[in-house]
């Protein structure tokens, strides 16, 4: 944004130049003329197009530094910039003939100014903590080619995949990586829903060509989650007009959307087409062996080294999204550190119930029968039967008593299928079991070597 201030120094500065070159001069150069910005001593003037830059770059550069002087007491060095397009562009944006006409592409005659923010990015989203397995490893090589050599490999380079599957970690790699070996690249990075309110908020101020002036001078452009253009008409044609200009200044630009081009609704078809000129790589739900492999990194990453029978139970019951994953460990790892507990396998799985038990398969009663039964040596059809000796009775109880843990069966269900029994004997059961676990160590590890088992034999 222009402060008022330099809008009035600019005003001040054209009266000033009024009273000192010829009308007819003054008419033909400076009556379109308008600040752009001001930083560090310079002061950037937009001009309807590249001649007119000429013109008073040639001629009037140093009444336009006097008038500055007078107005403002300070010596500040003027730039122009040019807002037409080139002709080469002109020609290749031919397609802009049949839109609604817009005032045309900011293109600089100097060079950008380097007023772009550092991008805010997560630290952890670096090529380094990047796994790569079958699911993802032709877009983490084309991320990484992009990265080494912006422009020249694929571009644009569009990511697509679901949610969780790494699009924005790649993104950010690409941006450390970048800023690693070359802090004098313009990156922008940014969310695509970013994209669109500064374009809103631009329109609103009346400052699109400042919008343009920034995003046409990106030397390399991120944009993340660009579905969420659908629909969006205005700021389409607006991406579309950037997109030429960087795509034709041979500038990088990286894409992530939740799917491919063809599929994001009510795209323009020429946005489409553009998005599969470079590359259009998927990213894939990762395999059992990568999702063990990003357990135990970014368990790492928190300074903790899982067991691997810890890592397999997260990776075999979280499957489609990577950050679910993540929670996971985090959340274990939160878990044994405030219970001071031991991260073994039992705590694990005690402490990702909640979590993942929407995930777990559901446990038949035929199973905890199985179980029990092959723990105890007693015949499944005891088990299920009305004979009360002792030797019968307890491992009964403990199938009730897992069966009400285990499964969604109501106590009547339970009690029926142990041998016709009410709820009120599968509820003592439960009872009894459950404070005896509370009293009796040796208890409480039989009952959760039991439960172990049958979620092992459901894996068989
Ligand atoms: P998306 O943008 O596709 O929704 P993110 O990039 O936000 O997904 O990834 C979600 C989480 O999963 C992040 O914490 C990210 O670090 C992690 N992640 C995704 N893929 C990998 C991978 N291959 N290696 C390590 N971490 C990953
Ligand atoms: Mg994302």
């Amino acid at each position: 944004m222009v402060s008022d201030y330099d809008q009035n120094l600019w005003k001040a500065v054209l009266e000033e130049l009024k009273n000192t070159i010829p009308e007819r001069l003054y008419n033909l150069w400076f009556k379109e003329t308008g600040i752009l910005s001001s930083s560090n001593n310079v002061l950037q003037i937009h001009v309807p197009n590249e001649i007119i830059a000429k013109k008073i770059s040639e001629k009037h550069l140093q009444d336009i530094e006097k008038a500055v002087f007078k107005c403002s007491g300070s010596n500040l060095k003027i730039e122009m910039v040019a807002l037409a397009p080139n002709i080469q562009q002109a020609m290749f944006d031919f397609e802009q003939e049949t839109m609604p006409k817009l005032p045309e592409a900011a293109l600089s005659l100097t060079p950008a100014p380097p007023s772009f923010p550092p991008p805010s990015l997560n630290k952890h989203y670096t090529f380094a903590n990047f796994v790569v397995g079958h699911s993802n490893h032709l877009a983490h090589a084309a991320a990484l080619a992009v990265a080494r050599a912006p422009g020249v490999t694929y571009n644009p380079l569009f990511m697509y995949g679901a949610v969780g599957l790494g699009k924005t970690h790649l993104l950010q790699a690409i941006c450390h990586d970048l800023m690693e070996r070359n802090a004098n690249y313009l990156m922008v990075y940014l969310s695509c829903e970013e994209f669109i309110n500064e374009f809103i908020n631009a329109v609103e101020q009346g400052d699109v060509n400042g919008f343009r002036y920034k995003y046409r001078h990106a030397d390399v452009l991120l944009i993340d989650d660009i579905h969420f253009l659908a629909g969006k008409e205005r700021t389409q044609e607006e991406f579309f007009h950037t997109f030429n200009t960087l795509y034709n200044a041979q500038k990088q630009i990286i894409l992530s959307s939740d799917s491919p081009p063809s599929e994001i609704p009510e795209l323009k078809e020429r946005i489409v087409s553009r998005f599969k000129w470079g590359l259009v790589t998927q990213l894939n739900i990762p395999s059992f062996e990568t999702r063990v492999a990003i357990v135990k990194k970014k368990a790492r990453l928190r300074g903790v080294e899982l067991l691997d029978e810890v890592c397999q139970y997260i990776a075999e019951h979280i499957v489609s999204n990577i950050r679910e994953l993540e929670g996971a460990v985090n959340h274990l790892v939160a878990a044994a550190d405030c219970y001071k507990e031991e991260l073994t396998f039992e705590f694990a799985r005690r402490a990702l119930r909640d979590m993942i038990t929407i995930h777990e398969p559901e446990v038949q009663l035929s199973e905890i029968l199985e179980v029990v039964s092959r723990h105890f040596n007693v015949k499944l059809s005891d088990l299920q039967s009305k004979k009360r000796p002792q030797s019968v009775v307890t491992p009964r109880q403990i199938g009730m008593f897992l069966a009400k843990k285990l499964t969604k069966y109501s106590l009547q269900e339970i009690g029926g299928f142990f041998g016709g029994r009410d709820h009120t004997t599968v509820l003592h059961a439960v009872e009894k079991l459950k404070e005896g676990q509370a009293q009796d160590p040796s208890l409480r590890n039989l009952l959760a070597e039991l439960e172990k088992e049958i979620f092992l034999a459901k894996k068989l």
